[in-house]
């Protein structure tokens, strides 16, 4: 079984627990944290920062229907501000009973811009006894102001090698090789026009991380075969057509790590790939 992230049984151990988390990270890895979380902050019967399991609290929760937790969930394709006024409304309903209450929202980073603008004031001045978990991917699509106000906790991404058992990932090889052999002949529109099928959806992250991968991998073994043409041998992808002298393929091998760690903080993805594809345009001639 499962057990509570250390960080959350001790933020319970220590009474620190705040009035907002964001659990980033895999959907059920943090969704099944979000609701071990709420199951702890209810029980009746703590055993060293973690829920029981067998209390008349732990076992509401575990079936979804205890009175003080709320979880809510995207509505078609986004959370929305009638959702947060629907929760706010019962909150306020129950407040009476001192115990805590627990509000999850999955998905956070799908909220609509309103959503997250009402969500944001509640967190500017929180009831007293009430907790927000909120969960998502990744921290990028969501406001700097809500993220200031939540404690974190971040499960880590999924392995690249789940995420390229995906078949929609197989191909990336090839297309990181056919874009550095097509850059001359394309022109910037063509260029855009490719750096958005990385921006788009709410996977496109992981999809641009592993191509950025593939693509860093392709720029060394095209620098090696340009000074040394056997070496071409060692390579996965022939790397015969690359446009790239040596030294822009160096350069734009670290321009890819440098856009690689932007992508890891909050840059917005576009702007960066639209940068990246541009640069390596303008290098390829
Ligand atoms: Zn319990």
């Amino acid at each position: 079984m499962t057990s509570l992230q250390p960080v959350l049984r001790q933020a319970i151990m220590h009474n620190k627990i705040g009035h907002a988390w964001l659990i980033t990270g895999p959907k059920e890895k943090r969704e099944q944290q979000s609701l071990l979380f709420a199951q702890a902050l209810l029980c009746q019967n703590l055993q060293i920062g973690e829920a029981c399991g067998i209390c008349a609290s732990c076992q509401k929760v575990k079936n979804g229907q205890h009175g003080d937790m709320q979880i809510i969930d995207p509505l078609g394709q986004s959370v929305k501000i009638e959702q947060l006024r629907n929760m706010q409304q019962t909150a306020n309903l129950c407040s009476f009973e001192g115990g805590r209450q627990i509000i999850i929202i999955n998905q956070a980073d799908i909220m609509t811009e309103q959503a997250a603008n009402s969500l944001l004031k509640i967190l500017e001045d929180p009831p007293h006894g009430l907790y927000f978990i909120l969960n998502a991917a990744t921290e990028s699509q969501l406001l700097t102001t809500i993220l200031s106000r939540c404690q974190k906790l971040r499960l880590g991404e999924e392995k690249i090698e789940e995420i390229l058992k995906n078949t929609e990932y197989k191909e990336l090889a090839q297309r990181a090789a056919l874009l550095l052999a097509d850059l001359p002949n394309m022109s910037y529109d063509q260029v855009l026009i490719f750096a958005a099928a990385f921006s788009g959806g709410k996977e496109s992250r992981l999809l641009t991380m592993v191509f950025l991968n593939e693509l860093l991998t392709y720029l060394r073994d095209a620098a090696i075969v340009s000074l040394v043409p056997q070496a071409q041998l060692l390579c996965q992808v022939p790397v015969k057509d690359c446009c790239l002298s040596f030294a822009n393929a160096l350069k734009a091998a670290e321009a890819v790590e440098e856009c690689q760690r932007l992508l890891k903080q909050n840059v917005n993805q576009k702007m960066l790939l639209d940068g990246l594809f541009l640069q390596l345009k303008e290098w390829a001639g």
